[in-house]
């Protein structure tokens, strides 16, 4: 199991008239190689959800463990390194800047992280360049690409650090339905053949189908966890 999330609950505006809960009592089990599907009304509570699950945001209550290591003992340190190593974000509005290549803004991992840069490790990015059909887009600015390209872009900046686990908060939620469908072909390949687990939230009918697994949530609480026949 690669993360294990128990009686998970976020409370905003804690101790306050304003106090609000916005997951409660959440539990999962998720295994490695799962492509999951959250899914669920504006204000349900997907991306408070997909902020505990990444360790950008502390749950108020309950218990989590990402490959059996205990998210809620750790400092801000200990939390930052596993977060580095171990998950790849991808956003709707892509996050790349804009005075940096293609190529620059999917190194920006390894140049900001301790083991740091090397000839080997960059011919690596520029291979995934080329797997995902952007190697005509290596030297270009993000404002010289496609939606579609910027977020294939984002996808192998997630992957540079070789993390077990993809998050991607509404990845498609920019483009149009085609684009949608060539870019959640790319987290369907990082699915299949690299095996990672990919948790996407999204809107669009077309990509839940896609999960192994769908998970819904309504005024912060699961109330459909299925997993797919296919
Ligand atoms: P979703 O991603 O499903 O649209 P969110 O997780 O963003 O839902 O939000 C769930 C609920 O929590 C919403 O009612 C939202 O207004 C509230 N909320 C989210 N973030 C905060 C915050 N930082 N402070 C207070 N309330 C918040
Ligand atoms: P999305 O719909 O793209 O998931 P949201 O509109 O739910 O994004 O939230 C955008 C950001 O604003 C998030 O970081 C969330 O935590 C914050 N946020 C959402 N609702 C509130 C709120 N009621 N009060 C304060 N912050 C909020």
């Amino acid at each position: 199991m690669i993360i294990k999330a128990r009686n998970l609950s976020k409370v905003y505006n804690q101790n306050s008239e304003a106090e609000f809960f916005g997951i409660k009592d959440v539990s999962l089990e998720i295994e490695k190689g799962e492509l999951i599907a959250i899914v669920g009304p504006s204000g349900a509570g997907k991306t408070t959800l997909f902020n505990m699950l990444g360790t950008l945001d502390t749950p108020t209550f309950g218990q989590l463990e990402i490959k059996d290591k205990n998210i809620l003992s750790m400092d801000y340190n200990e939390k930052s390194k596993l977060r580095n190593e171990v998950i790849g974000f991808i956003f709707q509005q892509f996050r790349l800047i804009p005075t940096l290549s293609a190529l620059d803004n999917a190194l920006l991992p390894l140049l900001v992280s301790e083991s740091g840069i090397d000839l080997p490790k960059k011919e690596k990015v520029i291979q995934l360049f080329y797997k995902y059909g952007l190697k005509n887009q290596l030297n270009k600015y993000p404002s010289q690409l496609s939606g579609g390209e910027q977020q294939r872009v984002a996808i192998i900046r997630a992957l540079v650090n070789e993390p077990d686990i993809i998050l991607a908060d509404e990845p498609t939620g920019s483009l149009d339905s085609k684009m949608s469908a060539f870019v959640f072909d790319t987290l369907q390949r990082i699915h299949e053949e690299d095996g990672k687990t990919v948790i996407y939230i999204t809107h669009n009918m077309n990509l839940v189908k896609k999960a192994s697994r769908i998970i819904k949530i309504e005024d912060g609480s699961v109330i459909l966890d299925e997993t797919c026949g296919y």
